[in-house]
């Protein structure tokens, strides 16, 4: 990996995107996880705190606006004038019928069953739901009733607000509030009314959200009274909080509430964790007899509270999907950076092994500018190596080609005849009496006769012909696909147009002109291969010195 990194301008490259990318992305999103997950878990306990002290407000301000309601409603004078006026009884009855009606007119929802019961046990007057009472419906003695035994208990200007009983009257779960009714200072009568039980079921479903978690009102002898999740039979005993499948943690917590104390505590069920918030509704403050000790709790799931995560959670995979986006954009760009470097890298090494490779970069920026001139760098080096090559392969002297090339061509030619069965021949000349030359006329003139020489050789040769000089004043001609007869041929002709050239000085050497003999061989009829095929020619040219100089001889016949 980092080898990689240290040969790779790509990798390079994507790490640098991810650094400055994808890092910060990463470290900022991780951070602002943490914090919103955290910030979340405040927000939702304040709101949840918020939403208990709304609830227990509500349960708190109906016990005390009933009390004082029923305090109100006692005050009227329709209760005492029974009392104080037996000859218009029947009056103030009705009148009282119109109060309870009027009580049961302010509180529709609630209020079941409301009655005027004097001190004796018999009722006056009573509503139940909507209906007023006849007298014969009226039950003769509720002296026993634990109501009416407590509102006794209390003074005037006090409530008894006892806890949940099953209605004589409507059958149902209710409260019994009721108050002393005062005459001549005696406790004459009690005003009673029943609250049904399920307005508090009503209140917590109307103001807890049920997406994010349960409400529940339990009582100090651990009865749900009201529960947001539960329907609470109306009429069917009030159900145990705390069951078998009730989780330890959470019966702690409902005794804890049974207790009468406030807090916030959490326990898992099957893995998953609940937070629990709870306080004791406060109704002791109240005047008179409240026997009810209510507690109010809130329960939420945490993957309630988590839906808000799965929210971070999506953008913690778009963040993912961003870095891997940034990543292959990284790579798309450092491949579309380096490509040309690459394809430059490639190119300077086929340089080295001798290809001269030129590259094609579409772009206009720095690289396509450095392309540019590898190209050009490319073209002259062609163009120095051709020179080389050449000068590697001519003679100073006259501009032809030297020994050197000569070898290497007459060995590709004997290959190629070889390979295709096709004859190769080959002229060898020697300039006649070259030392007299040289000390008749000076070296420097011999030099100039030796140019003049070569010059015949190049004008007479063929196109496919290679003249070379072999050396001194010794000059050869390779002939590929040229047999003995044809090779003659040009011999002759070469010596002809040298006989015929006029060289400085030439009249002076012993035949009257600078001359040449020649020697000629061919391949494979007197050779095997080049390196016979030179000596071959050499012997015919030795023959053809013997001979008086001045002529071409064939190839020698052994023997
Ligand atoms: P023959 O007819 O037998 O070939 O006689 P020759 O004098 O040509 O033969 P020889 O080998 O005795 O002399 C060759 C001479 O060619 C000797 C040498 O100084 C001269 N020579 C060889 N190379 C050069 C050259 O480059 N320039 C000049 N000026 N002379 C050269
Ligand atoms: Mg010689
Ligand atoms: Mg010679």
């Amino acid at each position: 990996m980092l080898n990689l990194l240290r040969k790779s301008l790509r990798a390079k490259f994507t790490i640098v995107l991810f650094i400055v990318g994808v890092v910060p992305l990463t470290a900022t999103s991780v951070f602002f996880y943490y914090t919103a997950k955290d910030s979340l878990f405040k927000n939702v306990f304040k709101e949840l705190k918020w939403n208990l002290e709304d609830v227990s407000g509500l349960v708190e301000g109906y016990f005390e606006q009933s009390q004082k309601d029923l305090l109100v409603a006692s005050k009227n004078t329709a209760f005492a004038m029974y009392f104080l006026d037996p000859v218009g009884r029947s009056h103030w009855v009705r009148e009282q019928q119109r109060t309870l009606k009027y009580l049961r007119g302010m509180y529709p929802d609630m209020l079941d069953e409301a009655c005027f019961i004097e001190a004796g046990g018999r009722e006056v007057s009573r509503i139940v739901f909507d209906d007023v009472s006849h007298s014969h419906d009226l039950s003769s003695d509720e002296s026993r009733a634990e109501f009416f035994i407590k509102a006794f208990l209390v003074e005037e200007g006090e409530v008894f607000q006892g806890r949940p009983i099953i209605s004589e009257d409507s059958h149902r779960w209710v409260l019994p509030n009721a108050t002393p009714i005062i005459v001549n200072g005696r406790k004459a009568a009690i005003l009673h009314f029943e609250v049904t039980l399920t307005y508090f079921q009503r209140l917590l479903k109307k103001h807890i959200n049920p997406d994010r978690g349960a409400a529940f009102i339990l009582d100090n002898e651990g009865r749900f009274l009201a529960h947001t999740a539960l329907d609470i039979s109306e009429t069917e005993p009030l159900p145990e909080a705390a069951t078998q499948e009730t989780p330890a943690g959470l019966k702690a917590v409902y005794g804890k509430m049974m207790k009468g104390e406030s807090g916030m505590d959490h326990f898992s069920v099957d893995g998953k964790d609940h937070y629990i918030i709870f306080k004791p509704i406060e109704l002791l403050h109240q005047n008179g007899n409240n026997e009810n000790r209510w507690s109010l709790g809130y329960l939420i799931p945490s993957d309630r509270i988590y839906v808000e995560l799965d929210i971070l959670k999506y953008n913690m995979a778009v963040l993912a999907l961003t870095a891997f986006a940034v990543l292959l954009i990284a790579y798309v760009v450092g491949n579309y950076v380096t490509r040309p470097i690459r394809k430059l890298a490639s190119a300077t090494n086929s340089i080295s092994v001798g290809e001269m490779p030129n590259i094609t970069v579409d772009r206009e920026d720095e690289l396509g500018t450095l392309s540019k001139s590898f190209n050009t760098m490319v073209e002259s080096i062609k163009k120095r190596d051709e020179a080389l090559k050449a000068l590697a392969s001519t003679d100073g002297l006259t501009g032809m080609f030297n020994f050197r090339y000569f070898k290497g061509e007459l060995e590709k030619a004997v290959k190629s005849g070889a390979r295709f069965g096709r004859p190769v021949s080959l002229i060898m000349a020697d300039v006649d009496w070259f030392k007299h030359y040289n000390d008749t006329n000076g070296h420097a003139a011999g030099d100039q006769c030796l140019k003049r020489v070569a010059e015949v050789f190049i004008k007479a040769a063929r196109e496919v012909d290679i003249p070379a000089r072999y050396g001194g004043e010794e000059f050869v001609v390779v002939l590929p696909e040229t047999d003995i007869e044809g090779a003659l041929k040009l011999a002759e002709r070469l010596r002809m147009k040298l006989r015929e050239e006029i060289i400085p000085f030439g009249e002076l050497q012993p035949g009257g002109a600078v001359t040449i003999s020649l020697g000629v061989a061919s391949y494979p009829k007197d050779a095997a291969d080049a390196q016979a095929l030179v000596e071959a020619a050499d012997k015919a040219l030795y023959k053809a010195k013997e001979h008086g100089r001045n002529t071409v001889w064939p190839p020698v016949k052994e023997g």
